[in-house]
């Protein structure tokens, strides 16, 4: 059943008429997910040969015209037709995240909705109505603007041929991993979805909002220029369990510029009591190093 309205909710152009089945369909229109049937008829263009369903009241027809050239039309036989309400659905996975966001946050029309508050203490979840070929640009862009302080969830209406791999702040979920239809409606499986919207791993330092300020084991690094995006995303790392992250990628991610051979090269010293870094990935230290020593890195440096 989820299969089908995923189908009509991805239907191209939006507002697309279907035939309306009532054994099929009235179940849907009960919930919401379908608009109320309506008289129509097929407009065949006299002109451009066009054949196009409008849904038309017997009083309205001498009005309709085609749609695609504005000629004048022969209309065919009469039947009842139904289109998907896209508002519905982002509505319905919504109430079932956090009742307290009303209505929920349209962020790109027809296409992308922020469904729960965006915090940096939970995972902001949105909803994608997504098509095979679907450009990402504009939807990441979107959504970097939306939030960028932590984790979001992305559902997507389906998976996508350039979806991306999970990583420690997005993750795409297409949306029948976490969610079944019933007679009633959409709903949620907590089960599947609960571990995907908390930080799975206690942290043992502290890096809150603006960033610019690490502490760990009771002693406070002060964070400079980008030095707070680098530890924002080194943070969303570990909260995602991972117990080490690719320092170059986040160099890059956080808007350093240069190709560096090792992280001495960006960081002073005292940085360095506070992570620990090799060859290609760096940490978080569980506690200081004394304030006499450094990282491996520079001790390295130093001798040289
Ligand atoms: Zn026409």
């Amino acid at each position: 059943m989820l299969k089908r309205v995923i189908h009509w909710f991805e239907l191209e152009p939006v507002g697309t008429l279907l035939s309306y089945d009532h054994d099929a369909m009235s179940r849907f229109v009960e919930a919401g997910a379908l608009t109320e049937p309506k008289r129509t008829r097929y407009a065949n263009c006299v002109a451009c040969k066009a054949s196009l369903p409008v849904q038309v009241q017997s009083w309205g027809e001498h009005l309709v015209r085609c749609a695609s050239c504005g000629g004048d039309v022969v209309l065919g036989i009469e039947f009842q037709s139904v289109s998907a309400k896209l508002s519905w659905l982002p509505n319905s996975l919504a109430a079932q995240i956090d009742s307290t966001l009303k209505p929920v946050v349209t962020l790109i029309d027809n296409r992308l909705w922020r469904i729960s508050e965006a915090t940096s203490a939970t995972t902001a979840v949105y909803l994608l109505r997504s098509t095979i070929n679907l450009d990402l640009a504009p939807i990441m862009e979107t959504l970097n603007v939306d939030f960028d302080d932590g984790r979001r969830l992305i559902l997507t209406t389906s998976p996508f041929r350039n979806m991306p791999e999970p990583t420690a702040e997005s993750i795409f979920l297409p949306l029948d991993e976490v969610a079944h239809m019933e007679p009633e409606g959409i709903r949620l499986d907590a089960r599947s979805l609960l571990p995907q919207l908390i930080d799975q791993v206690p942290l043992w330092f502290e890096l809150p909002p603006p960033y610019n300020r690490l502490t760990l084991a009771g002693e406070t690094l002060r964070l400079r220029r980008r030095q707070p995006d680098f530890m924002r995303l080194l943070r969303l790392a570990h909260a995602a369990g991972q117990k080490k992250a690719s320092w170059r990628a986040l160099l890059r991610r956080a808007g350093y510029r240069d190709v560096y051979t090792s992280l001495a090269q960006v960081f002073p010293d005292e940085v360095f009591r506070f992570i620990e870094t090799s060859k290609d990935d760096v940490w978080i230290r569980k506690a200081p190093l004394p304030k006499s020593r450094a990282g491996p890195d520079r001790q390295r440096k130093n001798n040289r």
